[in-house]
């Protein structure tokens, strides 16, 4: 267990230099806090959890201290939003502090958000309000437990900082983690600002630190983006397979090792709604919830035109042309857990197409359902669960269906598809309304219900005693959140 003074640096992104990042130095938050750490989190960089609750810490996350070996560095990157692109993007609002090697020899940025103005902070004031960082720390911490690829948070300091969204809130910071900061956006920046050397800079860069294995490949540039590909249709199944909807898949909020990042106007669902939208400045629902498997693959060709300098257009094509492929594989395998089989059959497309049209006909709750579903033996569970539906006749149906297809999977006790089944389905996921709760009681000062709910939902598959309120359906109220996406 380390101090907080013990870390290791190596700031490799740094050393590339000013064409990728510009020295900036954080903008302290006024009578930082601790709002929630988490223990898991702060596992990765070795620290001893006690040191959470140390002054230095929250000066430290507060931008008050920095170690002497960090070289916070705003880094520059450009993409497409909303489908056109933006010349110029960068870290408007957050400083990558420095990059820490772990004693497993992991390698993790330290990137800090809501860190003060930066040469890209463009009309922004540079800041990230209370409700945004409770939000982005919650969903990372849960995204992991349900084992979604994802950005990881160490902590949320706040503050009495005034920022000015729609109304005068607070300011705070997340501490996020990640094994790289680098977007698709970084790639296209240097592609469409012409400059090579820079870009195969970048390239080598992110091939040595993730990609080595790729190295051994004849084609290692090719080999890195098919890897690329495949990262993020995986990260993909799994948002479609429990229900995630990130909001702004914008070019420059894709990862290049395919983790969930920037989170902004997300949501889980709770009733089960295909067409979802979540970010209510999405007007035409090009980010919804069932466009986000081919906005993937949208993304990852804005990635490939920018790559076109090093790869052939013919190899990318190909490279691409695994996306849905990978995808598919992917989402049934985990969607056949999900329901229990243990199999592959050439219908269970079908079988989870039907379940998912039913189950959006009568809005039903998609978390619950699977939950109640390995509760008990098939037969017992959809009889119980049928009461859900409007369409009585149309789930018998399914029902006779999936029976049949249970029975021919395999002989097993209840007690075993109930343990298997609950590994996969989780009781408890980030509902909005929950996360609404929290940052209520936040914002009054009182961090014990986010830290309360953190604790929950670090453990989503393990029913926990005292804590079936954040196993319900939201009440009216909580139903269709608008969430701000001034974050
Ligand atoms: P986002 O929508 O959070 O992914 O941000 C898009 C771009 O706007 C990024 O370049 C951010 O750094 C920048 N940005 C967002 N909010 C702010 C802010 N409050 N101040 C400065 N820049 C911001
Ligand atoms: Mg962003």
């Amino acid at each position: 267990m380390k101090a907080l003074d013990e870390l290791t640096f190596d700031n490799r992104f740094a050393r590339l230099g000013d064409a990728f990042s510009t020295h900036v130095l954080p903008e302290p938050l006024d009578e930082p806090r601790l709002v929630v750490a988490s223990k898991a989190a702060m596992a990765l960089l070795d620290l001893d959890p006690a040191v959470a609750q140390t002054p230095v810490f929250a000066e430290l996350f507060g931008g008050h201290k920095l170690w002497a070996e960090a070289e916070p560095r705003a880094m520059v990157y450009s993409g497409h939003q909303f489908g056109g692109y933006t010349p110029q993007l960068g870290d408007g609002r957050g400083l990558l502090l420095g990059e820490v090697y772990n004693e497993a020899g992991e390698h993790w940025d330290l990137h800090l958000k809501g860190a003060g103005m930066t040469p890209y902070s463009r009309m922004g004031d540079g800041r990230a309000v209370l409700r945004s960082s409770i939000r982005e720390f919650l969903a990372s911490e849960a995204l992991h437990a349900l084992g979604i690829p994802t950005s990881r948070a160490l902590c949320v300091i706040g503050s009495s900082t005034p920022v000015w969204r729609e109304k005068q809130e607070r300011g705070a910071m997340v501490l996020r983690l990640a094994h790289s900061h680098i977007r698709f956006g970084h790639f296209e920046y240097f592609y469409y600002t012409k400059k090579p050397e820079q870009q195969a800079e970048l390239a080598e860069h992110v091939l040595n630190l993730h990609y080595p294995e790729c190295r051994e490949q004849p084609e290692p540039y090719l080999a890195m983006f098919r890897e690329i590909v495949e990262r993020n249709a995986e990260m993909i199944a799994k948002w479609q397979a429990y229900g995630f909807c990130h909001g702004v898949m914008n070019t420059d909020n894709m990862s290049i090792l395919g983790i969930t990042f920037d989170f902004g106007p997300f949501a889980f669902l709770d009733d089960f709604d295909a067409h979802l939208i979540c970010n209510h400045s999405d007007h035409e629902g090009r980010y919804s919830f069932s466009n986000q498997v081919p906005i993937g693959q949208w993304n990852l060709s804005a990635l490939a035109q920018a790559l076109t300098p090093f790869i052939s257009v013919d190899a990318l094509k190909e490279a691409l042309g695994l996306y849905l492929p990978f995808y598919q594989a992917h989402y049934l395998d985990l969607m056949r857990r999900r329901l229990g089989l243990t199999s592959a059959e050439e219908d269970d497309q079908k079988l989870v197409e039907g379940l998912l049209k039913l189950m959006q006909n009568s809005g039903v709750d998609y978390t619950l359902f699977f939950r109640r579903l390995g509760d008990e033996s098939a037969e017992l569970a959809v009889k119980r669960l049928r009461d859900d539906f409007v369409d009585l006749a149309g789930f018998d149906a399914w029902a006779e269906r999936y029976k049949a297809r249970v029975a021919r999977d395999g002989d097993y006790t209840q007690e075993q598809r109930r343990e298997r089944m609950h590994a996969v389905n989780p009781l408890y996921i980030l509902r909005n309304y929950l996360a609404q709760n929290a940052i209520a009681a936040a914002e009054s000062g009182d961090y014990s219900e986010v830290r309360r709910l953190h604790e929950v939902l670090t453990r989503p598959f393990e029913e926990q005693a005292g804590m079936e309120q954040y196993a319900q359906r939201p009440p009216d109220w909580g139903k269709h959140l608008e969430i701000s996406c001034s974050s």
